[in-house]
């Protein structure tokens, strides 16, 4: 008996046909290599975070959490003392007082941002939700609106930086560059860590004081070096994305120099008081042991990321990244050209999740986009990307979005079911 046989009929069990199965099988075993290196970069990244722990001194105490003003709060303190260890900076502030992502970058850019000062993006435009802090979007409360101004030179057509244009954008008023790491839902590559020091150290040549931020979100443990380690003046993420590692509820996080982070930390609070308060509540364990995991389950949802986009590009889609280049943060995109391809992917990954497989997701109305949304998740934290999810525009190309995965096993099985979804509905042929 081989021990293979249970395994196949349990995903027979599960609606996974035997064609697809074994498509799956023959696309992961020419894998290998890819998932071993994958691997020793989560061995050496587990390895970084164990060694921030200990130099941080992480007690059992550190594991409660305070309630009320949350004074002299071991366990809040430690953790953020942690996080400036592992990224190699002077200073932390890891919160589940900052709400998701896009709160820490507005909350990261309000305050070390003031009146007269001006924001240059050099590489295109932000995420969509941050249009709107900045004011680019006009919103209540933009930095527009504190008379803050925004500059943004883009990529070149060929993805390079526009030294040129980025030279000529600096001016006296430049006194924040904000970088976005992965491409989010763009069609520009998502920057190396490497890519992101030749930036900064081009954008320092020509002006020493200006305060380099990257966006940091997706990007996590996905190399061995972080934005921090090439000059970063300080780099800003979500919990329920990379760092928090499935386990975090919650939270955001700025770490970096000590000046930008307590501007960000007089800023969440009130002035006078910053790091000082913030009740971590019962959270702080989840964030340890969120930590703690996250560079096995970035690992893992590395893995799914580029099995979706050995699959689908052998099926003769268009991914993005492809099936071989080098990942440098968790997001596969597959272009299906129309849209019962976007829900029957949607509908695949929904029917594998261990929470909500029996709904079926459906397009909607979505405030805030131009065309109607689908989305995919059956996660334990709301919202949570990390967690194996997918979503797309129903408009062309008929893009999906798919990351996550807390472990390589789910991943696997959601994309499994992703493609017989794409079976039963005749959309491929394997
Ligand atoms: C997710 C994300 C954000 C915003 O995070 P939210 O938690 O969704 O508010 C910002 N930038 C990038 C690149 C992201 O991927």
């Amino acid at each position: 008996m081989n021990n293979l046989q249970p395994t196949e009929e349990l995903y027979k069990a599960m609606g996974i046909d035997k064609d697809v199965y074994e498509f799956g099988e023959a696309i992961i075993r020419d894998l290998e290599e890819r998932f071993k290196s994958i691997d020793e970069n989560a061995e050496y990244n587990q390895l970084k975070v164990i060694k921030a722990m200990q130099e941080a001194k992480v007690s059992e105490a550190c594991l409660l959490g305070t309630t009320g003003y949350g004074y002299n709060d071991l366990g809040r303190d430690t953790l953020e003392l942690v996080y400036a260890n592992l990224f190699h900076c002077e200073d932390a502030l890891v919160r589940p007082q900052i709400t998701c992502g896009t709160h820490a970058l507005a909350l990261a850019l309000m305050s070390n941002l003031r009146p007269g000062d001006e924001l240059l993006s050099p590489v295109g435009k932000p995420y969509d939700t941050l249009e709107e802090v900045i004011g680019i979007r006009p919103s209540k409360g933009s930095l527009a609106e504190y008379g803050i101004t925004y500059s943004q030179v883009d990529l070149l057509e060929n993805g390079d930086f526009d030294y040129e244009g980025i030279k000529n954008a600096i001016n006296e008023r430049t006194k924040l560059v904000t970088i976005q790491r992965s491409k989010g839902y763009q069609t520009r590559k998502t920057l190396s860590v490497e890519r992101i020091g030749e930036l900064i150290s081009f954008i320092k040549k020509i002006k020493p004081d200006v305060i380099c931020m990257v966006d940091n979100c997706y990007g996590e443990f996905v190399q061995r070096i972080e934005p921090t380690d090439v000059g970063a003046d300080m780099i800003v993420g979500s919990l329920i994305k990379n760092p928090g590692g499935g386990l975090a509820p919650i939270g955001g996080y700025i770490a970096g120099k000590k000046e930008c982070v307590e501007n960000a930390a007089y800023r969440l609070t009130s002035p006078g008081l910053g790091k000082e308060v913030g009740a971590s509540l019962g959270v702080t364990s989840s964030f340890y042991q969120g930590l703690f995991l996250a560079p096995t389950v970035t690992a893992s949802a590395l893995k799914s990321a580029i099995f979706a986009a050995n699959i689908y590009e052998k099926l003769g889609f268009f991914v993005a990244p492809n099936a071989t280049e080098e990942r440098f943060d968790i997001i596969q995109a597959i272009t299906f050209n129309k849209e019962e391809g976007v829900i029957a992917f949607c509908k695949g990954i929904q029917a594998g999740a261990p929470v909500d497989s029996f709904v079926t997701p459906e397009p909607w109305d979505m405030p805030g986009y131009d065309s109607q949304v689908i989305m995919a998740a059956g996660a334990f934290v709301s919202g949570s990307s990390i967690e194996l999810s997918a979503d797309g525009p129903i408009k062309p190309p008929y893009n999906v979005y798919f990351q996550g995965g807390l472990t390589w096993q789910h991943g696997k099985y959601g994309i499994l079911k992703t493609l017989q979804e794409m079976k039963n509905s005749g959309l491929i042929r394997l």
